[in-house]
């Protein structure tokens, strides 16, 4: 049929995203049996508040900063004593060797791959990722022309194979893209892993005779348990670029704010943050939010209470494993991975007959797998265990015929 928008944005309209999808039909659902009666644990919007500093530093900020400072434009890097303050902590913390001019502020983790992506793209150059993972990254590569290969999955704990990530890489491969802790198996990556996967970047790398970026998309880093390390990548990595985010640490999605690292060891780091600037603006972000800026330089020590996400964490994998369900012990982001005895696709419709509603695995190019974000309150998960029960029981049949096979 004939449209007057661009092909490739027709081609998203068709295949709208199955998160948000499933989130429209929470609040359908919703409406027609009360909120307090839907079990939506469809989408990763944090529903823990910020910490109070958040909002103290607003309040002080609008109080004591000039309007004309606080609203206005600024450098397409960000604030400098914004991106100086980031760069001593980064290196208290890790022991790196960042300055202001490594660190570029943007408009989230996904406004910062968009710029780096578009910093380091031609069309054609190919973009690895590991299933299951973050559906945009897809078209966040296509928007600058750039293929996705897709590294496939690892079972049963989700961490990447480094084999496998070296088989997917080729003369045209430009950046691996890396995400731990993992949306949406909650995987962390351990330091023996990352340093695999970085000895497979190398070595092709060195065959190929170019560098391959890693891209570190760390939207969860603040947000793993039991004591687990999220390893700093640039110390395994050195042409590593990190995306950062406190849309899940300060619990602050909607304000659209992150910043870009770039390793000061990464091949051509000087050219690349030159272009990572005029991506900034000229992609239209211009620069990130001023204001959060300005409240994130005094909230970098505070995090969302990591022992709520913790509880949640507990409740739900007993409570499922309880049930009988095959789950993916969640090391770390707020997200828990199932197996499912059918078709991801079915199974979720049969949950939605429970007012249950979970994403299938298919949205992260892992079928056999379903996603359930929890970051909500306590009692959406004390509410839903007994319908998960039920789901348990309608799947009996499923489980049995499948023992049987
Ligand atoms: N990357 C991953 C893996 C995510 O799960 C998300 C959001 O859910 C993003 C990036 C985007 O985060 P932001 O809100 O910082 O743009």
């Amino acid at each position: 049929m004939a449209h007057n928008i661009s092909e490739k944005m027709y081609g998203l309209t068709q295949r709208n995203s199955a998160v948000r999808a499933m989130f429209e039909e929470g609040k359908r659902l919703a409406a027609l049996y009360g909120p307090g009666n839907v079990h939506d644990f469809s989408i990763g919007n944090p529903n823990f508040p910020a910490p109070p500093q958040v909002n103290e530093a607003i309040a002080d900020i609008v109080r004591s900063e000039p309007s004309t400072f606080v609203h206005g434009y600024m450098s397409n890097a960000g604030y400098e004593d914004v991106r100086g303050a980031i760069a001593d902590r980064l290196n208290r913390r890790f022991g790196t060797d960042f300055g202001f001019s490594h660190i570029i502020m943007t408009a989230g983790a996904a406004g910062g791959l968009n710029v780096i992506l578009k910093t380091l793209l031609n069309p054609g150059d190919e973009v690895a990722v590991i299933a299951p993972y973050f559906l945009e990254y897809g078209s966040y590569i296509a928007n600058y022309d750039g293929v996705t290969v897709v590294v496939p999955p690892n079972p049963p704990d989700f961490r990447p194979d480094p084999a496998a990530v070296g088989r997917a890489l080729t003369p045209k491969t430009k950046a691996l893209i890396l995400n731990s802790p993992n949306n949406p198996t909650g995987a962390v990556y351990s330091e023996k892993t990352l340093k695999g996967i970085a000895a497979a970047l190398e070595e092709k790398a060195a065959e190929f005779g170019r560098p391959i970026y890693m891209i570190s998309d760390e939207p969860y880093r603040e947000l793993a348990y039991d004591g687990a390390e999220v390893p700093w990548l640039t110390s395994c990595y050195r042409n590593t670029i990190v995306c950062y985010s406190w849309s899940k640490s300060l619990s602050l999605p909607g304000e659209r704010i992150g910043y870009i690292a770039v390793s000061p060891e990464a091949d051509e780091s000087a050219l690349i943050l030159e272009a990572a600037v005029i991506a900034n603006r000229v992609l239209g972000f211009v620069n990130a939010p001023s204001l959060i800026q300005r409240v994130v330089m005094r909230c970098l020590d505070e995090s969302a209470d990591l022992s709520a996400y913790d509880h949640n964490r507990r409740l739900l994998y007993d409570g499922l494993k309880d049930a009988g369900f095959e789950c993916t012990y969640p090391e770390g982001a707020f997200y828990l991975w199932v197996k499912t005895p059918c078709d991801d696709q079915r199974f979720c419709e049969m949950a939605k007959k429970h007012n249950i509603l979970v994403v299938p695995g298919s949205a992260f190019a892992c079928p056999g797998y379903i996603r359930i974000a929890y970051c909500v309150d306590p009692g959406t998960i004390t509410a839903a265990l007994p319908a998960f029960r039920r789901l348990a029981e309608d799947l009996e049949p499923v489980y049995t015929a499948r023992n049987a096979v």
